[in-house]
């Protein structure tokens, strides 16, 4: 059966076998130079059960930059902190807009519509610069101490590659600042955010690391209670309706699983209760989605669906 430990991994192959059948659709983000030396034909999935294990397939053991992955980590730090006060600054709604749109944010007086579109997540790395002394070690170490891995670094390429092609951002932040949303000095701010864009995870670390989502807040990798069980129920839903740009709906419609992926084209998704997974391939959709990833987490979940209607 699919639950011995072999069933598994037989299973996780042969969605890496069926998923690999799309490799070459789709373009490795090239806006952040440093991302287009990206090999198009990798792929890797990983999955982290509530009771701890791990299984992998594929390229699960490379790392790849985590982009907007990382809005996760930021977001939970800050509701850590502030908790519910963080709602005053940025929204809970889906924006409907490309994930870099500047018009709402003018629009809407510099209140970002979520905290999983740039100028949300700007907003929360704001109240993360105001929080912590040293923001960025203070995210590198959660990520590795949630994840086990504490050899997990910020590209340093990649990072240069970002503040080199920053206009889009800045002016974001300006914006943002200019409506009195922004408290710190801008170039802090956004340092602090595209660091975090810029760690460089795997799809093991990021399925250990955000495991907490699939187990009421609980990580089980560093024995603590990280957020309560409320407050990862909320992160869920908000990744549910915010968490894959553009096609937030879309992937509901075809996978149905809290998501949040990254122009590094990896995708976490959650199964509440069960498991975290992470897919990677570094290959985007037009919504800037990994084309190969979403469609290895809709053969998950169908599969789900079968085997729990099985059961
Ligand atoms: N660092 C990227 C940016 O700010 C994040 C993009 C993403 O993964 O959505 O443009």
């Amino acid at each position: 059966s699919s639950t011995t430990v072999e069933g598994v991994q037989e299973w996780l192959e042969g969605i890496r076998h069926q998923a690999s059948t799309r490799l070459g659709q789709g373009k490795v983000a090239s806006y952040i130079p440093a991302l287009s030396k990206q090999d198009a034909n990798r792929f890797g999935i990983a999955i982290c059960t509530n009771d701890g294990r791990v299984y992998a397939a594929g390229d699960a053991r490379e790392p790849f930059s985590v982009q907007s992955i990382s809005k996760v980590f930021l977001l939970t730090l800050s509701l850590r902190v502030f908790g519910n006060t963080l709602w005053e600054r940025v929204g809970l709604n889906p924006s409907g807009m490309p994930f870099n749109s500047l018009i709402q944010l003018e629009a809407e007086c510099g209140k970002p519509r979520n905290p999983f579109i740039n100028a949300g997540a700007i907003v929360v790395a704001d109240s993360l610069v105001s929080a912590f002394a040293t923001p960025v070690q203070v995210i590198q170490d959660t990520a590795r101490r949630l994840s086990g891995n504490s050899s997990i670094l910020i590209d340093r390429d990649v990072l240069a590659s970002e503040w080199k092609h920053r206009s889009r951002n800045a002016a974001m932040a300006y914006l943002t600042k200019a409506f009195g949303n922004i408290n710190n000095e801008v170039d802090d701010v956004l340092h602090t955010y595209f660091a975090c864009c810029s760690l460089s995870m795997n799809c093991v670390d990021l399925a250990v690391a955000l495991n907490y989502l699939a187990a009421d807040g609980y990580s089980r990798q560093a024995g603590e209670q990280f957020v309560e069980a409320e407050l990862a129920r909320r992160i869920n839903s908000l990744l549910f309706t915010s968490g894959m740009y553009d096609a937030a709906g879309e992937f509901a419609y075809r996978v149905g699983l809290p998501a949040k992926s990254g122009v590094g084209g990896g995708i976490v998704a959650i199964v509440p209760g069960q498991f975290s997974v992470c897919a990677w391939s570094p290959a985007l959709d037009d919504n800037g989605n990994s084309v190969v990833a979403q469609y290895a987490l809709e053969l998950l979940s169908e599969s789900l669906a079968v085997s729990s209607a099985c059961a």
